[in-house]
């Protein structure tokens, strides 16, 4: 392919060089989705997929073009919008808007609410546009019933649906992210079939600890939270003088992750914070390779990518040019 550059030899570039480049990409990518849709417009206006041998637009853009489907009817839908309110355009080069933001919006915008629509959803991600809307036009709480949420798909696979309050959206966020290592696409089976199986355990434990414990034997000897004892009540492996250990209590570990807002702490030289939530690790700021010890001070809330970035940092390779 003529003036297309592999991996090797981008990867010979300053990291400087790379990131420029990347941000001018970005830049003409929107430039040339902005003037996609234009382009698209004039099809649609006249009518050119017709004359193409295609039934609807639609159908031009995934017949001919192989666009999936909700991609093409997402191009329809913000070309159309666009033609409607011009300076959309300038806002999709600028990046205010995504194409999906404005497809969630181009069913509710009208002349009378696109002002103050567009101006509160500007620069918003798709998430935070589904949110203004379902504030703005809220629907009715489906009621459910166990037996009309469920549906029979095939012999071994159900559909489950509800509705339900901001509080089970917000517990179920946190569950999912807290539970991202386990379940990487943190699939709401997965998550929700753990909340569940978690529950079940629960409910069928016997009630009464103590007739559990065998006679002779302290509540210490069996209980996880050992700080309720008495230390000469403790087994003894927990008396002796710890070594020096990565072992992070869970406590602390509770307490880091609640300091830090449960998001990555690494902010980059120009300020940016990552803030993900998804895949977080504790990081010793001081490495404990290096000496660095197990206290609040030290310890740190960082993504996966972040806390591979640290390492590297401090024991090598990385940083290029920069
Ligand atoms: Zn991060």
């Amino acid at each position: 392919m003529l003036g297309f550059m592999h991996f090797e030899t981008i990867d010979k570039k300053s990291d400087l060089e790379v990131l420029s480049a990347l941000e001018r990409f970005v830049g003409r990518e929107r430039k040339r989705k902005a003037q996609f849709l234009v382009y698209l417009s004039v099809v649609d206006a006249r009518k050119l997929y017709a004359k193409e041998g295609y039934s609807s637009l639609f159908k031009f853009l995934t017949e001919k073009f192989r666009f999936s489907e909700s991609s093409a009817l997402k191009r329809i839908q913000v070309s159309r919008l666009a033609h409607r309110f011009p300076f959309l355009y300038k806002r999709i080069v600028d990046g205010d808007f995504t194409l999906s933001a404005l497809s969630r919006l181009a069913p509710f915008v009208n002349t009378h609410n696109s002002h103050l629509l567009f101006g509160e959803a500007r620069g918003k991600s798709v998430r935070e546009v589904e949110k203004i809307l379902a504030r703005w036009f809220p629907q009715e709480a489906v009621p459910d019933r166990l037996e009309k949420s469920v549906k029979d798909l095939s012999e071994d696979k159900v559909h489950v649906s509800f509705t339900a309050g901001r509080e089970f959206e917000k517990d179920l966020l946190e569950a999912k992210a807290l539970l991202s290592h386990k379940y990487p696409k943190g699939r709401l089976e997965e998550v929700l079939g753990l909340a569940l199986k978690t529950l079940l355990k629960d409910l069928k434990k016997p009630n009464s600890k103590a007739s559990h414990i065998p006679r002779g034997m302290s509540d210490c000897d069996s209980a996880s939270d050992l700080s309720s004892c008495a230390p000469q009540q403790r087994p003894r492996f927990y008396r002796q003088v710890p070594k020096p250990s990565r072992y992070i209590p869970r406590g602390m570990r509770a307490a880091i992750r609640e300091r830090d807002g449960a998001k990555c702490q690494y902010i980059s030289p120009e300020g940016q914070v990552c803030g993900e939530t998804h895949f977080l690790e504790i990081d010793h700021r001081r490495p404990f390779a290096l000496g660095g010890p197990n206290t609040e001070e030290n310890l740190r809330l960082l993504c996966r990518t972040h806390n591979v970035l640290a390492a590297e940092i401090v024991f090598g390779r990385m940083g290029r040019g920069t």
